[in-house]
């Protein structure tokens, strides 16, 4: 495979830019070698600027969901911005985006709309704060909720004592405010919440955890979380900026049957444009600036191409029978994987949620985030290679979850299976 181009091109940035990206995880650090630079991209593949082809199981990280380039997406981009690319008053888009959300997941009574799911997260933990008065915000290992300061913490000794930063720069006044406990363990939460439930804040998780690989919850789990929550008066937000609109229509609340008491948005909710959401309980976000005293604010916020473009592809997921194709895809594409490993005798193991997987190196379930971090990550990053040699690009980490579109086809997932069968071998070599 020739990537000169992108060798040039990487060779440059790395003057320019920390690591020569604009996000840590594009740097490929921790499966070695250098990131390829796109050229363009559609349905579900990625074409470089070296004339390669990649098939895509990352699509940006979650929003492409409908496939790279969709037509109805572009068109509706291209319509909007002739009118002007950003006014600084409202916009009719904005309103109609607020509808369609609180239609397709009910607990949205009122929303905002940031430009990034790090703004959404940071927002919601502000006015979890405002609301209640209270200063302390429960988080979960594994999960990731951007790079806001109360976020970038790991737990100390014990989850009752304070939070560390996890970066330098994070002071550690602010860290102490974040408790970090164990996903999906029932008896850490309730001691937690016995000892200093009414402290809290707010508890903020993914639903779903797709920063620690895909972890999904232990039956009852989240509606422990909402029951604790509720004893507590803590507000309970589902970062659904990874899950939203993707593990079902109205999200992971949707598919579990727990209503949160804020949630956040980002990736699919813009298309591909740069977008992010909060919302939930009419009487909290009441306390959002102008309307409360809760201060938030953005100047391209509701960007009027970027509502554009997350309409769009909001209106495409909601084709009948959307997500049962794409949940569908994704037990054909993480059975063959499973078989495949199994016939180069490799321990692997999959989780799965619609339109979103994880892959696990490892003959264990797995459950928890030490479970995550116990898997052969050595195993995964020879595997990641020999996919990318073959023109199949899986995330450049052991811990991110992979994501299916609607343009991943029966081709592209054969294509992927027989390409895993020859990448097995070679991790088992
Ligand atoms: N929350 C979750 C669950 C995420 O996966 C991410 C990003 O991957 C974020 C928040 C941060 O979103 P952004 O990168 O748009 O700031």
């Amino acid at each position: 495979m020739n990537t000169a181009t992108s060798h040039a091109l990487f060779t440059r940035a790395l003057e320019l830019m920390p690591g020569g990206v604009n996000s840590p995880v594009r740097a490929f650090k921790s499966v070695g070698g250098e990131p390829f630079f796109a050229a363009r991209a559609e349905g579900a593949y990625l074409f470089d600027v070296d004339g390669n082809r990649y098939l895509d199981y990352i699509g940006s990280w979650g929003p492409m969901i409908a496939g790279h380039a969709h037509p109805a997406v572009l068109d509706a981009v291209a319509q909007t911005m002739r009118n002007g690319l950003s006014f600084g008053v409202p916009n009719p888009l904005e309103v109609t985006m607020a509808e369609t959300v609180r239609r397709l997941v009910p607990s949205m009574q009122m929303m905002r709309m940031v430009n990034s799911g790090t703004e959404a997260t940071l927002s919601a933990i502000r006015l979890a704060r405002g609301a209640t008065g209270r200063s302390r915000i429960v988080k979960f290992e594994g999960c990731y909720h951007g790079h806001g300061d109360s976020f970038l913490v790991k737990a100390g000794s014990g989850a009752l004592t304070f939070g560390l930063p996890n970066s330098p720069g994070v002071p550690k006044a602010l860290a102490d405010l974040t408790l970090t406990l164990p996903y999906n363990d029932f008896e850490a939460a309730t001691k937690l919440f016995g000892e200093v439930g009414h402290e809290i804040a707010g508890v903020i998780v993914e639903p779903i955890v797709g920063n620690a690989n895909c972890i999904l919850p232990r039956d009852g789990y989240l509606q422990h979380l909402r029951e604790l929550c509720t004893q507590t008066g803590a507000i309970l937000i589902f970062d659904e900026v990874m899950t939203g609109f993707r593990v079902a229509l109205g999200g992971a609340q949707a598919r579990y049957g727990v209503t949160p008491d804020l949630s956040t948005f980002g990736k699919i909710i813009g298309g591909g444009m740069p977008v992010g959401a909060y919302g939930g309980r009419a009487d909290l976000m009441q306390q959002v600036a102008p309307a409360g005293p809760v201060y938030q604010a953005g100047t391209l916020s509701g960007n009027p191409v970027a509502m554009a473009a997350g309409l769009a592809t909001l209106e495409l997921i909601q084709a009948p029978g959307f997500h049962d194709r794409l949940e569908a895809a994704t037990h054909v594409l993480c059975d063959g994987l499973e078989m495949a490993a199994r016939e180069a005798g490799v321990a692997v193991t999959t989780t799965r949620s619609c339109a979103m997987f994880g892959l696990f190196f490892t003959d264990k379930k797995v459950e928890t985030f030490a479970d995550a971090v116990a898997c052969d990550t050595a195993a995964f990053n020879r595997f990641f290679n020999a996919m990318l040699r073959r023109g199949v690009y899986f995330a450049p980490s052991a811990f991110e979850a992979g994501f299916l579109s609607s343009a991943h086809g029966e081709a592209e997932l054969a294509f992927t299976i027989q390409a895993a069968r020859e990448a097995f071998r070679e991790v088992a070599a």
